[in-house]
């Protein structure tokens, strides 16, 4: 529906791993503590796993023990929606490219934006800066 990136789920299906599928496609959660970047501190630049859009700085990256990556703002604006399922009331995020999956955000950040974008690492690839 008009994103910068579409593709067939079969081809989403060939492009991503299968936790990126389920996560990225399928708005699935991988388990906490166990995702390639919630512990990672370099320089750099988290982008899409689906479609390589600049999503997140490591200046934004804070530690805030749940498990997941976790930063206090995105590099611009991603797409945020209300998501009541599993019994919750949560504000999902997605990639405004192509409208992958990446997480949910929530009000218990540290300031200034008091925010906390929980993402998966599996949505994610990370750009060590040189
Ligand atoms: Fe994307």
């Amino acid at each position: 529906m008009g994103r910068r990136v579409e593709r067939s789920e079969e081809d989403w299906r060939r492009e991503l791993d299968a936790e990126q599928y389920r996560v990225l496609r399928g708005k699935g959660t991988e388990a906490p503590f166990t995702g390639k970047h919630y512990k990672t501190r370099d320089a750099g630049t988290y982008v899409c796993a689906g479609c390589g859009k600049e999503l997140f700085v490591s200046e934004d990256k804070f530690d805030s023990g749940c498990g997941w990556p976790s930063f206090s703002r995105p590099m611009d604006q991603v797409e945020e929606r209300r998501d009541l399922s599993h019994g919750m009331d949560r504000t999902e995020v997605l990639c405004p490219d192509c409208g992958g999956h990446l997480g949910h955000v929530f009000e218990d950040g540290p300031r200034p934006t008091g925010l906390r974008y929980c993402i998966n690492s599996a949505s994610l690839k990370f750009k060590k800066r040189e």
